[in-house]
C-alpha cells in the first residue's frame, strides 16, 4: 500500500514565534524538568549490568536485561533456561543466514541418523533422552524419576532373601517344634501307641 503523505501546511511566521516564546518560558521549562527528572529516576531504578568493563575494570552500570547483564556484556547469549535455543541476529542478511545455516545442520543430523546401523541408532535414541534440553528443574526432576526406574526394576528383578532369624527366634522355632512334637504324642490314639489293632 502506497503512504499517502500527510499533508502540512508550512508553520507561519507567527506560530513559529508562538511556538518559541512557549519554549522559552518557565512554564515550559519547568514541565520539561520534570519530566527528565521523572526519567531520571526511572532509569536509575532499574537493575544494572554488573560486568567489568575493560577499559576502567568498573562494573559497567548499563540497563541490565533479565539475565542481570546488559545488551553488550554477552546479554544477547541465551543461558539458563534457554540455553539450547538458537538466538538470530536482528539484520536481514545475518538472519537469513542463521536461518539457513540452523537448516543445514538440522539436515546433516538427519543424514547421520539415516547412516546409523538399528544398533547405533538405538543407542543415539537413548542419549537422546536423557539429554533434552529444556529448564534445569525439569531436567533434575526426570533424572530423578528414571534414577527410581532404575531403583525399582533392580528391587523387582533381585530375588528376595528372608532376613536371618537370630538366635532368640531359632530358640523359640525349637520349643514351638518341641511342643508340637508333645502334642502329637498326646493326642495320638491309644492304639498307635501300643502298637495296631493288627499287630
Ligand atoms: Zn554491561
Amino acid at each position: 500500500m502506497k503512504k499517502r503523505k500527510p499533508r502540512t501546511r508550512p508553520e507561519t511566521p507567527r506560530q513559529a514565534a508562538l511556538r518559541d516564546r512557549w519554549r522559552k518560558s518557565p512554564e515550559w521549562r519547568a514541565l520539561a524538568r520534570k519530566g527528565a527528572y521523572i526519567a531520571l529516576r526511572k532509569f536509575a531504578a532499574r537493575p544494572k549490568c554488573g560486568a567489568k568493563t575493560r577499559v576502567t575494570g568498573d562494573p559497567c552500570r548499563g540497563i541490565a536485561m533479565e539475565n542481570g547483564r546488559c545488551y553488550r556484556h554477552g546479554g544477547r547469549t541465551p543461558k539458563g533456561d534457554a540455553w539450547h535455543k538458537p538466538t538470530f541476529p536482528l539484520p536481514a542478511d545475518r538472519f537469513a543466514a542463521k536461518a539457513a545455516d540452523l537448516q543445514r545442520r538440522a539436515a546433516k543430523q538427519e543424514q547421520r541418523r539415516q547412516e546409523m546401523t538399528c544398533e547405533e541408532l538405538e543407542r543415539h535414541k537413548r542419549w537422546h533422552e536423557t539429554h533434552t534440553p529444556g529448564p534445569k528443574t525439569a531436567r533434575a526432576s526426570r533424572r530423578d524419576e528414571r534414577r527410581r526406574t532404575e531403583e525399582a526394576r533392580a528391587m523387582l528383578s533381585s530375588p528376595r532373601r528372608e532376613p536371618e532369624p537370630s538366635p532368640e527366634a531359632r530358640e523359640l522355632e525349637a520349643l514351638i517344634d518341641r511342643l508340637r512334637a508333645h502334642l502329637n504324642e498326646l493326642d495320638a490314639p491309644e492304639s498307635a501307641k501300643h502298637g495296631g489293632l493288627f499287630d
